[in-house]
């Protein structure tokens, strides 16, 4: 590569970086002006100008309705973050629906729709055409509300690869090594800012951690355990901030730490796994709720064995009081490992978190951010089904907003680097 090019690139990045400043601040902490922008990033007043006339003009950033009070003389005109022409796109899939939402970048709901669907297990081409034709109605609404579908962002039950292609086991869809991506891109209409997929619990994971950092006594928060049952165990890690994907994308399937030496066969081929004695399905088996497994699903099912325990129905307390002992080895592990600050606990671990929560006393050290200790650092999930698809766009937010020129965002066009805002500080 010429040296001219290389210098060029080295520009762009900066100001790619700087832009991404200018950006996360507004997003995080909301309108300001210029001054304060400058302030807040470190950046010189002269490069926030620059930067913002380019936000201005690609419709990313723009004139708050309200002005500073002045200190002296005229208001200050405050910005805020626009992106209402951009829109992020997820789909979730669930064994027995599709849901589509979008926000604009700057999270504001766009759309959101979801449809019941009735596909053969296993039959991975049929339920991507269903997503397809899903989203594309979600793309059409958009395209005529004049805003533009920017990233499309699936998310699925199961483990993902890191490179985010193919679902490697999805148990609740019958799925093992899926090229999933593809059969949906294929089939849906293209995205400029591209298409990823995501497993559901770590997307889950990330949302929560973003919604509990609007809590003033959280807004520190930088260490986070989620850990939920659904059909069987999912997690995610929060650490430093940012989503933990290990090295293979697949860290953390919880049901599979092994909680009994030499303990029965697991489908994994190995001994003792969580799932071989607290997998849901085995729980409301054990609690005689069969028939409500049959009828009205597992979700059900597991609602029921949470009541039947709380009314003190015998073979329900018998069976949740066991399984706790067994899910509270595997956060343990789990606290061990990843220190986290807090543990969120979601599906049927949200409604026993405060018997989950009765840990040993030496784990105690181990969670806690400032006034939030002890029992209290242990918290129910607060978003409902769509956390995961919810996660999934505060990620791309996230994402598109700290490299706007990378992403696409805004034009590489020749002579950037020569604008005031690409200046080096
Ligand atoms: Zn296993």
């Amino acid at each position: 590569m010429a040296a001219a090019d290389r210098t060029h690139l080295t520009s762009v990045d900066v100001r790619d970086h700087n832009l991404g400043l200018v950006l996360a601040r507004l997003a995080h902490s909301g309108p300001a002006a210029r001054t304060a922008i400058a302030l807040d990033t470190g950046l010189a007043r002269s490069a926030v100008t620059g930067l913002v006339a380019a936000l201005l003009e690609a419709g990313l950033v723009r004139a708050a309705a309200e002005h500073a009070p002045p200190t002296v003389g005229r208001p200050l005109e405050l910005l805020e973050l626009d992106g209402s022409r951009i829109g992020m796109v997820a789909a979730q899939v669930e064994v027995d629906e599709i849901t589509v939402l979008a926000h604009d970048l700057a999270g504001r709901p766009l759309w959101q729709r979801t449809r019941r669907v009735h596909t053969p297990i296993g039959d991975a081409p049929s339920i991507a055409a269903l997503l397809a034709d899903a989203v594309s109605s979600c793309t059409a609404a958009l395209t005529e509300q004049h805003i533009e579908p920017f990233s499309l962002d699936v998310v699925v039950p199961g483990l993902v690869s890191k490179d985010g292609s193919k679902v490697l086991y999805a148990l609740d869809l019958g799925w093992t090594d899926e090229p999933f991506l593809a059969q949906v891109i294929e089939r849906a209409p293209q995205f400029r800012g591209g298409a990823s997929m995501h497993g559901d619990a770590q997307l889950a994971a990330y949302a929560e951690y973003m919604t509990l950092r609007r809590d003033p006594g959280l807004a520190d928060l930088q260490h986070m355990l989620y850990v939920r049952s659904r059909t069987g165990y999912g997690a995610g890690v929060v650490t430093d901030g940012r989503l933990f994907r290990g090295g293979h994308g697949t860290a953390l399937p919880p049901g599979h730490l092994i909680v009994q030496r030499d303990g029965e066969l697991c489908d994994c081929g190995r001994r003792g796994c969580l799932v071989t004695l607290a997998d849901p399905e085995i729980l409301v088996a054990r609690a005689g709720l069969g028939a409500v497994r049959e009828s009205e699903g597992l979700h059900a099912a597991m609602d029921a064995l949470v009541a039947h325990a709380r009314a003190g129905e015998p073979a329900a307390v018998r069976t949740v009081t066991e399984a706790i002992q067994w899910i509270r080895l595997m956060l343990a592990n789990l606290i061990l490992s990843y220190e986290p600050e807090v543990v969120v606990l979601g599906g049927m671990l949200g409604d026993l978190v405060d018997d989950i929560a009765q840990m040993d006393d030496a784990l105690r050290g181990f969670v806690g951010l400032g006034d939030v200790q002890g029992r209290d650092a242990f918290l129910p999930a607060r978003l409902g089904d769509l956390a995961a698809a919810t996660g999934a766009v505060l990620l791309r937010q996230q994402e598109l907003l700290a490299a706007p020129v990378r992403t696409g965002l805004l034009p590489t066009g020749p002579g950037i680097q020569d604008l005031p805002g690409a200046t080096p500080l």
